[in-house]
Parts: structure tokens; C-alpha cells; sequence
């Protein structure tokens, strides 16, 4: 603190250790600033941190008086991007609209009754489990709702994640990713979808090599069940492991949207088991059409109950806070090919774009599409492959188009897809 009686505040101009200023503090530059002005930054800044505050209720408050869309419309805007999945599309549609008829429209008058009609009854969450392969359009699914539905949105991996007291992700780090997605507004944060990929990799029977995570991932599972319940987590604004002296932002989780997915392999032989086993010995025409089903593989999932999850190696608390599960199917040909053209931002879509800008029309032929399909098939990590197999045979074309002012048209063919030379035609052909 100064002390010389001739110091002035370099804020605003007075001099020091007066009424009006009060002392002054001097920082090593030699600036200073009186009482009087720290009171006013101060004033300031609580000022500004209302505003923030108004600002973050006003914009959760537009959020939740618009209406709330019904299954079929949130099914047929998860039907512009994601290609076959029927079942689950028709599922989750539903698991959605119930959830957030928590949330939206809070203020009507016909929501005012129902609350006090049913005051005593408090809707579960329907948090989400999907099963199925690699590829087969996951997170696409949950990116697409929480486009739809304008709230934040994250993908985490549950293979981060430890227990405490192991390394890894404390369980509150996944809370941190969606607050950042919600630029740190906590109102909107507690609104979010989170989708936690890979959450069979927690399964107890998981093999981990790792020799400092939790071995079981049975831990893991305890420490996720609070927050898809629903409780206030504590979250470190830094990420990390909580130590003790940081401060926490309180999110609280009660209506969070959690979507788990994973593959979950050998799922469905667990499935194929329990339908076998209930069947053997009572009649034969059951017996055989048990054996039918087993030869659809792609389907059994659809039959997955909650104790098949159980013997996978979920505990049962943990499933009971995954209330909706539905399965996809493997993408097939015909799927992948849809997959190319269909989707307002399919691959085909987009590489025809990327050409538009060499003044280029790119067309696909219905063979080159089939081709590119079969590989992805043989590869088998669904979609996913789609995307590298067109871009190595895109290559070549992309390398020598720009350089080339002659051509008009570029045609892929079946032959395209194997030696990445396309036809092109030219201004004088
Ligand atoms: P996962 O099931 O492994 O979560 P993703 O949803 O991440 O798979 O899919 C990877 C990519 O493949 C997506 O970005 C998307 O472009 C494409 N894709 C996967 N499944 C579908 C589908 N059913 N319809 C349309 N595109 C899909």
C-alpha cells in the first residue's frame, strides 16, 4: 500500500487518502488505485455477472416455452440423416418426447394441471442404451436429436473413465465436456444430451490390460450411476482429478439425457441362449422356430432383456438407469449404398460440392455405388468404412482436377472404384 500523501489515483485522477478515495494501492509499475474506484470495479463486475446470470435463464426459459416436438416429427428429422434402424429410430423418438415433456412447455396451463394433478408422481428419466455394431449410426443418432432439439450436446468414452482413486477421468469429467459444449451456461448444461460411447468396455468380464485403471470396470459403473440418476456432481472447471483446494461448478444432472452406446460383442449369443433355453423341452414347432431366428443374427438383439445385459456383465443397478434399450442392425448393402446418396450431407453429396468448386459436375454411377458399398460390407466397420474407401479413390481425381482447366465432367464408374481413374469429359469432347 502507498503511503506518500502527494499519490494520486491513476483511475481517477484525485488525490489519495481523502474522503472520497480513501487509501490507495500501488502495484510495482507504479500505477495506483484508491478505494473509491476498487468499490466501483466491484459493482461492475457483480453487475455484469447479473447480466450473465438473467442472460443464461432467458435463453434455457426460449429454450423450453417452444413447443415440444412429437415422436413422428422427431422421427422423420432423425430420418432425414440416419438410413434404415427403424426400431430404434421409433424408440428413442418416444424416449425423447417423454423426456423432455418434462422440460418443455412447462409454462401451459394444461402442464400447470397435470403437475399439480400428479404431484406426488415424479416421471422417471429414460436415459438410453443402444446396442449394435461399429458404424451402424450410434452417435449419429444422438448428434442428430440434439441438433433437433437445440440443447448442448457431447460424445464421451466410457473407457476414460476410473473409479476413484484410480488414474484415469473422474466420472464428473464427462459433466465438464457438456458444459464446455454449453460455453459454461450451467442452466443449459443441465438440459444437454451426453452420449457415453463404448460402455460395454465397463462391463466386470472386460479384459483390461491396463494395470492403473480399475480392473473390473464394475467401479466404473458405480460411480456413473449417480449422475444418470441424477445428482448435483461436483465438477472440476479445469478437468483433471479433484484435489481438494479447486473450485467446482454444481451441475445437477436430474435432467441430463444420457444415450450409452456400445457393440457389445457376443451379445447376442448370450440372447440366442436364454431364447434356446426357454424353448427346449417344451415343444418342437417353438424349438425349431427358435432355430429359425438363429439364423437371423441381425434381429436377435432386438430381443435383449435386462438379465442378458446382466450375465454381459452390467450390474443390475446400472441397467436399471438405462431404462430404454434398443438395438441396431448392421448396415447392409442396400444401406450403405442409401448411405452414399440419401442423407442431406451424404458422401456423394459432398465430394459433388468439393468439385462444384473446380467448376466440375461429379456424378456417381449406380455400379461405382454398388462397388463402393461391397468394400465397405467386407471391411465391416459399417458406415465408418465408407468414408476412407472414397476418399483413397478420390485421391488420384483430387490431386490432378485443379490443375486442369479442360474438364467439365467427371463420371465415377464400377472400374473408378478399383484403380481410382475416373472419365472425365472435357470442354472439347
Ligand atoms: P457408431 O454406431 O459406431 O456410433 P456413427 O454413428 O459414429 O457410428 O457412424 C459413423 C459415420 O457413419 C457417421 O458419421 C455417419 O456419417 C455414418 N453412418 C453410420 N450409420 C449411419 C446410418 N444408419 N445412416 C446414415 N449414416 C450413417
Amino acid at each position: 500500500m502507498a503511503n506518500n500523501k502527494q499519490d494520486c489515483c491513476s483511475f481517477c485522477k484525485r488525490p489519495g487518502y481523502t474522503a472520497e478515495t480513501g487509501p490507495l494501492i500501488k502495484a510495482d509499475n507504479g500505477v495506483m488505485i484508491c478505494q473509491h474506484c476498487v468499490e466501483t470495479c466491484h459493482q461492475l463486475f457483480a453487475s455484469q455477472e447479473d447480466e450473465k446470470q438473467t442472460e443464461a435463464r432467458n435463453s434455457l426459459e426460449s429454450l423450453m416455452n417452444r413447443p415440444l416436438p412429437k415422436p413422428a416429427e422427431i422421427k422423420a428429422e432423425l430420418d432425414k440423416y440416419v438410413v434404415g434402424q427403424e426400431q430404434a429410430k421409433r424408440i428413442i423418438s418416444v424416449a425423447v418426447h417423454n423426456h423432455y415433456k418434462r422440460l418443455f412447455g412447462k409454462g401451459s396451463e394444461n402442464a400447470k394441471a397435470v403437475d399439480r394433478d400428479f404431484a406426488d408422481v415424479e416421471i422417471e428419466k429414460s436415459n438410453v442404451l443402444l446396442i449394435g455394431p461399429t458404424g451402424s449410426g450410434k452417435t449419429l443418432i444422438a448428434k442428430t436429436l440434439a441438433r433437433m432439439l437445440d440443447v448442448p450436446f457431447c460424445i464421451t468414452d466410457a473407457t476414460t473413465l476410473t473409479e476413484a482413486g484410480y488414474v484415469g477421468e473422474d466420472v464428473e469429467n464427462i459433466i465438464l465436456r457438456l458444459l464446455q459444449a454449453a460455453d459454461f451456461n450451467v442452466e443449459k448444461t443441465q438440459v444437454g444430451i451426453i452420449y457415453v460411447d463404448e460402455i460395454d468396455k465397463i462391463s466386470k468380464k472386460s479384459e483390461n490390460v491396463s494395470i492403473t485403471r480399475d480392473v473390473s470396470g464394475e467401479g466404473v459403473q458405480q460411480a456413473l450411476l449417480k449422475i444418470l440418476e441424477g445428482t448435483v456432481a461436483n465438477v472440476p472447471p479445469k478437468g483433471g482429478r479433484k484435489h481438494p483446494n479447486q473450485p467446482f461448478i454444481q451441475v445437477d444432472t436430474t435432467n441430463i439425457l444420457f444415450i450409452c452406446g456400445g457393440a457389445f460383442v457376443g451379445l447376442d449369443k448370450i440372447v440366442q441362449r436364454r431364447i434356446g433355453h426357454h424353448v427346449l423341452g417344451f415343444n418342437s414347432s417353438e424349438a425349431a422356430a427358435a432355430q429359425e431366428e438363429q439364423l437371423e443374427p441381425a434381429k436377435i438383439l432386438h430381443s435383449v432383456e435386462p438379465e442378458d445385459l446382466v450375465r454381459y456383465g452390467l450390474i443390475p443397478e446400472f441397467i436399471g438407469r438405462l431404462p430404454v434399450v434398443t438395438a441396431l442392425e448392421p448396415l447392409t448393402k442396400p444401406d450403405l449404398m442409401k448411405i452414399l446418396t440419401e442423407p442431406k450431407n451424404s458422401l456423394t453429396r459432398q465430394y459433388e460440392k468439393l468439385l462444384a468448386y473446380e467448376n466440375v459436375k461429379l456424378r456417381f454411377e449406380p455400379e461405382a455405388l454398388d462397388a463402393l458399398a461391397e468394400k465397405a460390407v467386407v471391411k465391416g466397420t459399417g458406415a465408418r468404412g465408407l468414408r476412407s474407401i472414397i476418399e483413397s479413390m478420390m485421391t488420384s481425381i483430387m490431386y490432378e482436377l485443379p490443375s486442369r482447366n479442360d474438364v467439365t465432367e467427371c463420371i465415377i464408374t464400377k472400374d473408378t472404384v478399383e484403380t481410382g481413374k475416373a472419365v472425365f469429359k472435357t470442354k472439347k469432347s
